[in-house]
């Protein structure tokens, strides 16, 4: 019998090699996994108990010596597990719910429940996997051909169920490899700022992860490893860019044209497209007078030249966003100047583990005790999907002179915040007006770092100028100060074009009608997957999914590719080609999602500089939604809200 992947590979290391890998554990989750290793619940139902539950704190509050009893207890017993040839034991749902409630702190019931049973797949079965390939006649499957657009976290992920239902599928790539964002952005401190264990396939054991937030160069390594596990190489078309696609009534498809990196066009046909092309990948440059006149090298940080030699130079980098922040710290030791331009100020979580490398005695628990690792990525992820979007909701009353809050708790937030960014400037007081935000707490995306920015702003060769920059001439920057900031290279960290879904090519639909037009500045899809007039069309990381609170996107990525299968299923099995979202359910969400969007933190109208708001400065690219309620509208499509035909 296949061994189920989060039950750890078996081991014969000796007692002192386990009893040196138990130094670098996360306690709580050694704990769970103890009672996966004994069966005996007796592990979370004494004494020693978590305190907190956050994200960054593997232990859960613990103290050392509370930590060393542990360790002291589980080596006689893990050694005998090893002994006794690693086999955990099978334990019932209701206790798995406990030790949930036991890393949680609270009761995890109902959706929060529901969704991390699926998250968290202690069956060892892949709870997504598409099981219904044999009730569709091979002939309707064969007359079915689906294409996905973009070969990054959804696309890879659409390919991995299209092939277990057995669709013929063809994934149409722009660039020259798999991993999407991760694959462009190769600047100098890249990195995830989700927790690794969590920003991967639910499905797959993420027992690898070299960091805790780990770096470009790895993502880009297990884009291209999940891809050749799963055999998906002979169905990609990498170097080929979707430039258009028409529905097309007659034959109730999309006829999907492409183009090669060689000029070679093509039209491909297709019954379903997903589109998965991701919202953070069209570079934004700004539109600043004199940039074209630059003599030295200029490009936006999602072009990083490969062969870029730094030393020793004048380094302008304008924009200090989630790119511009991981560039600067990389980057100053090497250069000889590096001007900061950061028009807003950011709102940055302290995060002590954000550069730390995952110790090997964790490591070696990833990989061998019994669903450790679930229990790592649940410490990971529990705290941000529990807490929801409450934490976030502006209370109209509610008064704050600082106008860094809108509510209680989020003033508690702030305060702890603000009181660790200004440790971190102590000694220079000319910085704090520089760094400290005058807008809402985490109304932009927020930043996580252990310090390594604002450390950086200290170094006597950086400086950070946040007056607004008048114009780019051929040797450096000006500033409406009249002040001239001398440059050899200048980095556009500007950001993306969020706002403009789907924009790198026409999508035109029923009645040959635009997508960009039906848009506008204002672009909404029900549940953010489905369009009315766009049949068979389904968007990953569409408008309105963008997460600013919970998870990583991972979460949606699967939740939206179950939604995409489901609706791809009921279809076939109602004999229909087509299937599209009525307008009503469209026009009942978009007004849900307004009025919801509209009371949360990410909207207020104090946050001027916001690429998640459109030029209106309404807010259309993020999810509104728990994590749990999403999970739960995604579950499965509702048949009264399609018209199949
Ligand atoms: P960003 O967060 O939009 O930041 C862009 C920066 O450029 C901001 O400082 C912005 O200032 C500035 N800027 C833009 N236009 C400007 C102009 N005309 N003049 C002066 N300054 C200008 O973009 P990003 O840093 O590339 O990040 C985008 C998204 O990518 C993030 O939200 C995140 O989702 C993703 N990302 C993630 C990671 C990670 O996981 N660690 C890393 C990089 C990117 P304002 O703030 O005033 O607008």
């Amino acid at each position: 019998m296949k061994r189920n992947p989060h039950a750890g590979e078996p081991f014969t290391d000796d007692d002192a090699a386990i009893a040196s890998a138990l130094k670098d554990v996360s306690v709580p989750a050694l704990m769970c996994s103890l009672v996966h290793v004994t069966g005996d619940p007796s592990w979370i139902r004494g004494r020693v108990k978590p305190r907190l539950a956050l994200a960054f704190d593997v232990q859960s509050g613990i103290p050392a010596e509370e930590q060393e009893e542990i360790r002291g207890a589980a080596l006689p017993v893990i050694a005998a597990y090893r002994d006794g040839g690693c086999q955990p034991k099978e334990l019932p749902p209701e206790l798995l719910q406990e030790m949930m409630a036991f890393l949680g702190l609270r009761p995890v019931e109902g959706t929060l429940a529901g969704l991390f049973f699926d998250d968290l797949q202690f069956e060892g079965g892949d709870v997504g996997a598409v099981t219904w390939r044999d009730e569709i006649p091979e002939r309707i499957r064969d007359e079915c051909p689906v294409v996905v657009i973009g070969c990054g976290m959804g696309g890879i992920l659409a390919g991995i169920r299209l092939k277990q239902a057995g669709l013929p599928f063809t994934i149409i790539e722009k660039n020259a490899g798999p991993g999407g964002t991760w694959w462009e952005n190769r600047y100098p401190g890249a990195r995830v700022d989700v927790g690794s264990h969590q920003y991967c396939y639910s499905f797959e054991p993420g027992d690898h992860w070299s960091e805790f937030y780990c770096q470009h160069g790895e993502l880009r390594d297990y884009f291209t490893d999940i891809l050749n596990k799963y055999g998906l190489g002979p169905y990609c078309r990498f170097d080929t860019a979707v430039t258009g696609m028409t529905w097309d009534e007659g034959s109730s498809s999309w006829e999907v044209r492409v183009a090669s990196a060689g000029g070679a066009e093509e039209m491909i046909k297709a019954r379903f497209v997903i589109s998965a092309v991701g919202s953070l990948n069209i570079p934004r440059m700004p539109a600043i007078p004199g940039m074209e006149t630059f003599t030295g090298p200029s490009f936006h940080s999602a072009r990083w030249p490969e062969d870029l030699d730094i030393t020793g130079t004048r380094f302008a980098l304008i924009g200090a966003g989630a790119s511009g922040f991981q560039i600067a710290p990389t980057i100053a030791g090497e250069v000889g100047q590096l001007t900061v331009f950061q028009r807003t100020a950011q709102w940055i979580i302290y995060n002590p583990i954000y550069h730390t490398a995952v110790p090997d005695g964790d490591r070696w628990a990833l990989r061998h005790l019994p669903f450790y690792g679930r229990w790592y990525r649940f410490i990971m992820t529990f705290p941000g999907i529990s807490a929801g979007v409450e934490p976030y909701r502006i209370q109209p009353a509610h008064d704050d002179p600082t106008s860094h809050s809108v509510n209680p708790g989020h003033a508690q937030r702030a305060d702890l915040l603000l009181a660790w960014m200004k440790s971190m400037i102590e000694g220079r007081p000319d910085l704090e007006p520089k760094v400290i935000p005058d807008y809402p707490a985490m109304g932009k995306r927020v930043l996580l770092d252990n310090g390594s920015y604002l450390r950086c702003l200290q170094r006597p060769n950086v400086e950070l100028v946040r007056t607004a920059i008048e114009r780019v001439v051929a040797d450096g920057v000006v500033t409406s100060d009249g002040t001239h900031y001398p440059a050899d290279i200048i980095c556009y960290a500007t950001g993306f074009r969020h706002n403009d879904f789907l924009a790198s090519f026409d999508v035109h639909g029923r009645g040959g009608v635009s997508l960009r037009d039906r848009w506008g500045d204002e672009p909404t899809a029900y549940l953010g997957i489905t369009v009315p007039d766009f049949p068979n069309l389904f968007c990953v990381y569409g408008p309105g999914t963008n997460l600013a609170h919970g998870a990583g996107l991972f979460y949606h990525s699967e939740f939206q590719v179950h939604y995409a299968m489901d609706a791809i299923h009921q279809t076939l099995t109602a004999g229909a080609a087509a299937c599209e979202v009525t307008p009503e359910a469209h026009g009942r969400y978009v007004q849900r999602y307004r009025s919801e969007i509209d009371q949360l933190v990410w909207s207020h109208p104090s946050i001027r500089h916001s690429h998640y708001k459109n030029p209106a400065g309404r807010v259309f690219t993020l999810s509104p939604w728990p994590i749990d309620e999403y999970w739960r509208m995604t579950r499965q499509v509702e048949p009264d809200d399609y018209v199949f035909s």
